[in-house]
């Protein structure tokens, strides 16, 4: 048994670690599925040149059948490489990928048994001159079919694909495998069928496979399906939450990523219709709108959120493919829930309202206290029988006029008036009259100030006036004034008629060159000349003017 030999089992052993290495590492699928078929490419030619080198017929023998069980895997080999490059892998489901390959494995198996040399008989002890058999035709059959139905998915691609790119990559592969359909048609026909008319024409086969190679790796090199920075972009927008759908002009799905599926049920190939999509939604308000922008302007960039039926909340954007002519070759659909972002956002809403309202009674407040203050300040400067300045208010404003009068040698006068015999309209008419009767006399004399004069309320039914740049002469006028007035003033008190005097002292400052160092020193003296001059009024008979002197 030479193939038993120790060379031909580390042989073996080397090998295997070799597929170990490739199946275990990472790298991906469509590596694994390229180097497979590669591999099993490269054993057709190898097995061919090796047949001639021994004469053992084992060797021979196993040489031949290294390269049909190649070929009769290359078969499946073509189909699941075209699937990858094209990506639809999806397809490969477990049950298909046996179902895909048990033909194949079937023909391969009649190969290495050759039960009754039914695949391969020697011509007189070597293999180099060989017969074939049903087998051998079984083998040949079950690969045309494998070429046949990956043709059909190679055209079934092609017009699916809108890409130009991926058009010509696929055309790339489509004449690959063209070239192997020929070149092992020629060799069939040649080397096999007509091999006692025609003259052996060596390596067709090997040929055919090479040329095919070299469009596939032209293939993969146009689509960069090697290429690490593809292949992370592709695992980036697979392992995206975002979902992304990219349609072509008709709407036919090209790709659709694995965050879409939580969105929208496609897939590549199917015809996306936003219509049907959004059709549950119709009553939300910017669905129409947006349906017809989608409609109606394909090279808009649209963005709108919809409200999906479980209560999600999703960010619906549309982004046209354009060519350098601006024309558009498709569009990329990206869904994403915005479902928390739209809670906050609410939220954030409800809690500015609450805010706003908060503010506008707050502003209601601040006003109802500006006014309530107005009210209060009005309150603190005035007297409330009467509504004249008090004496509080009275006092603070000397403080600071009568400096000024005297630095600038302003003439001033103050009046100090005290209605005669009250007490007696108080014990006579009753206390309420008595108020009326300061109240009318504080209004009487109001009526003959000057709007500058400044009239309060000194106490009890005392009063004092204030007159700015007013001297001696025009203060004794005014003071006659008053005194009229409010003798011209009768109180009506149930039928009777009340007669009101008052007395008042004068004083009126003409001394500019006086030193003030206290100005409510200097005042309290002021008042107390003026009081002085009330006093003598009262006491020379009331109903007089008395100037201070
Ligand atoms: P005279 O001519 O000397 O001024 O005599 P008179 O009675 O007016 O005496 P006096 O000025 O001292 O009287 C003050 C009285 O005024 C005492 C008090 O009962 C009364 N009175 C003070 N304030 C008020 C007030 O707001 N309302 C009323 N009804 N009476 C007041
Ligand atoms: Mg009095
Ligand atoms: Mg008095």
């Amino acid at each position: 048994m030479g193939l038993l030999r120790p060379d031909f089992l580390l042989f073996v052993c080397l090998f295997l670690l070799f597929v170990g290495v490739i199946a275990f590492n990472r790298i991906t699928q469509t590596h694994k599925v390229y180097l497979a078929f590669h591999f099993l490419m490269m054993l057709w030619p190898l097995g061919q040149f090796a047949v001639h080198i021994t004469d053992y017929p084992e060797y021979q023998s196993f040489f031949i059948q290294l390269s049909f069980a190649a070929v009769g895997l290359i078969g499946p080999g073509w189909l699941f490489f075209v699937l990858f490059l094209t990506g639809r892998t999806a397809f490969l489901k477990p049950w298909r990928v046996v179902a895909i390959l048990v033909p194949s494995l079937v023909s391969v198996a009649g190969v290495v048994w050759n039960p009754n040399h039914l695949f391969l008989k020697p011509y007189t002890d070597t293999y180099a001159e060989r017969e074939y058999g049903p087998l051998f035709w079984l083998l040949t059959f079950i690969q045309f079919s494998y070429l046949f139905v990956t043709l059909i998915n190679m055209f079934h691609a092609l017009r699916a694909d809108s890409s130009v790119h991926r058009r010509k990559q696929l055309a790339t592969t489509l004449i690959g495998m063209f070239v192997l359909t020929v070149f092992s048609v020629l060799d069939l026909l040649v080397n096999v069928l007509l091999e006692d008319s025609l003259p052996v024409i060596p390596g067709l086969m090997s040929l055919g496979i090479l040329l095919s190679d070299c469009c596939f790796v032209l293939a993969i090199y146009r689509y960069g399906m090697f290429d690490i920075l593809s292949m992370a972009q592709q695992d980036i927008i697979d392992h995206m939450t975002t979902g992304i759908v990219v349609i072509d002009d008709n709407g036919k799905v090209l790709e659709a990523n694995r965050g879409s599926v939580p969105f929208v049920q496609t897939a590549k190939g199917e015809t996306f219709e936003m219509e049907k999509f959004l059709a549950p939604l119709h009553n939300q308000e910017e669905v129409g709108e947006f349906l017809y922008r989608y409609r109606h302007y394909p090279q808009e960039r649209l963005q709108t959120e919809i409200s999906l039926q479980d209560s999600r909340h999703v960010s619906l954007q549309i982004s046209p493919v354009l060519d350098d002519m601006k024309s558009v070759l498709g569009r990329v659909i990206t869904f994403h829930d915005v479902t928390e972002l739209r809670k906050l956002v609410d939220e954030m809403n409800r809690k500015n309202e609450a805010l706003h309202e908060r503010n506008l009674e707050l502003i209601t407040i601040q006003e109802e206290l500006y006014r309530v203050n107005l009210k209060l300040e009005q309150m603190a400067i005035t007297d409330g029988l009467t509504g004249c300045y008090n004496r509080r208010f009275l006092m603070q404003q000397l403080e600071h006029e009568v400096l000024l009068n005297l630095r600038y040698r302003i003439p001033f006068s103050i009046f100090l008036f005290d209605i005669d015999f009250f007490k007696q309209i108080n014990d006579r008419y009753g206390h309420l009259t008595g108020d009326e009767v300061i109240r009318r006399t504080a209004d009487a004399v109001k009526a003959s100030l000057r709007r500058t004069d400044i009239l309060a309320r000194y106490g009890g039914e005392e009063f004092t006036v204030y007159l700015p740049h007013t001297n001696q002469e025009q203060a004794e006028l005014l003071a006659h004034r008053i005194m009229q007035a409010v003798a011209d003033n009768r109180v009506e008190a149930g039928d009777e008629e009340i007669g009101i005097t008052i007395s008042m002292g004068i004083i009126s400052e003409n001394d500019f060159d006086r030193q003030v160092d206290d100005v409510k020193e200097y005042l309290r003296s002021l008042f107390s000349r003026v009081d002085a001059a009330l006093y003598k009024a009262k006491n020379e008979g009331r109903n007089r003017v008395v100037t201070a002197s």
